[in-house]
């Protein structure tokens, strides 16, 4: 270790031949006694114009006129210390953005004696940070404008299909139905309702995207719910001629819950086991309870999830298999839908997959109402 004297010599070269740190000795009166070289290179002033003067001197005029140029000095005087990221003005008048410190000096018997400012000039990382903040104004922008889009698509997009499916149920009363007649009516039909839960669902990422989704909470029956969701997408379980089996407790599983709101999100996640299980698949949903959780599984012995997109799938637009011919079509909402309305019950939703070709399994889970008692 150096002893003292040698390390306060260092120090004053070191203080003496920096050029990237300004320091700057103030006495008790606010008035500059003496600056190192660094300073008179950063601040563009030689010695003679600046010694004797205020340090307020060295702010930029406006908060000379705002009184906030000599806070920093009552400031260290009651703290010890005023850590300042801020501009500062050179000489010529321009500004540069100073981070540093501005520190209360005392002598061994405690006394002020002093102050010592210590910057460095870094208008390079303020600079960057403008840039990001203007980046993420726009992308606040453009993520605005990608709502007004949705909202606007999915609005246009609903509107076509009542028509289309009052024409339908037209035919079906008024001409004659021959069996041939009724397979096409029936593959409008449904592709009518793919079509407009798929609208459906856009308007709702819309919504939730601009938080004006509600769910309106009852105590429900989970198994109903099951049942309903099942239902509705028999047609495409015997389209595709899979196995569905519901394992549910006999008595029923009670949550507060939306019930249209939670058969979207069961209806989601069946409609998904359809569509990416291969025909004569095998799809199953077990109801279950752990401690105050309605726990809900949905598992496929489908096409499974490769590992890496597994960690992203819930987001908005991932789409494991776009490449891939299902025929079914997507866009790439509905488990972002899932997520975010299971949230909002103040549940959570997971997903397992072993893998490509291995299945697939969703569980879901939302707080119970009471807990299912045994024959009960
Ligand atoms: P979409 O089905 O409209 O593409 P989703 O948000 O419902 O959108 O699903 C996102 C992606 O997750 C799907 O594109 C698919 O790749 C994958 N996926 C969802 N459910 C399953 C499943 N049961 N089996 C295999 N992949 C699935």
């Amino acid at each position: 270790m150096l002893n003292e004297a040698s390390a306060a010599q260092l120090l004053h070269l070191l203080i003496g031949q920096t050029k990237e740190l300004a320091v700057v000795l103030v006495d008790l009166d606010g008035r500059i006694k003496w600056w190192n070289p660094g300073a008179r290179h950063i601040f563009g002033m030689n010695d003679d114009e600046i010694r004797g003067e205020l340090v307020t001197r060295l702010f930029p005029a406006e908060e000379i006129e705002n009184g906030l140029a000599g806070h920093e000095i009552t400031v260290a005087r009651a703290h010890g210390v005023a850590e300042d990221d801020r501009w500062m003005a050179r000489g010529d008048g321009s500004r540069f953005w100073a981070s540093g410190v501005m520190l209360a000096l005392r002598n061994e018997k405690g006394e002020l004696v002093g102050f010592g400012k210590i910057l460095r000039n870094r208008t390079d990382l303020r600079e960057q940070l403008d840039t990001l903040k203007n980046q993420v104004a726009a992308l606040d922008v453009a993520s605005q404008q990608k709502d007004i889009f949705l909202t606007t698509l999915s609005h246009e997009l609903r509107n076509p299909l009542s028509p289309i499916g009052y024409a339908v149920q037209l035919i079906r009363r008024t001409a004659d139905v021959t069996p041939e007649l009724d397979s096409h009516l029936a593959v409008i039909e449904r592709q009518t309702d793919a079509l407009r839960r798929m609208v459906n669902d856009l308007v709702d990422v819309a919504r939730l995207g601009a938080g004006k989704v509600e769910v309106r909470k009852e105590p429900i029956s989970v198994n109903e719910v099951i049942h309903r969701s099942v239902e509705s997408i028999a047609p495409i379980v015997r389209e595709k001629r899979h196995q569905l089996d519901v394992l549910f407790p006999p008595t029923p599983i009670v949550v507060e819950g939306d019930p249209d709101r939670l058969q979207q999100v069961f209806v989601n996640l069946l409609n998904n086991a359809v569509k990416y299980t291969p025909e004569d698949g095998r799809i199953w949903v077990e109801g279950t309870t752990e401690g105050n959780e309605a726990v809900i599984d949905v598992a496929d012995t489908g096409i499974g999830i490769p590992n890496e997109l597994l960690p992203q799938i819930f987001e908005l637009f991932t789409q494991a298999h776009a490449s891939r011919k299902h025929g079914d079509g997507g866009l790439g909402i509905g488990l972002s839908l899932v997520k975010d309305l299971v949230t909002l019950h103040g549940g959570s939703v997971q997903v397992r997959s072993e893998g490509e070709g291995k299945g697939s399994e969703f569980t879901v889970r939302l707080p119970l109402v009471r807990p299912v008692t045994a024959g009960a």
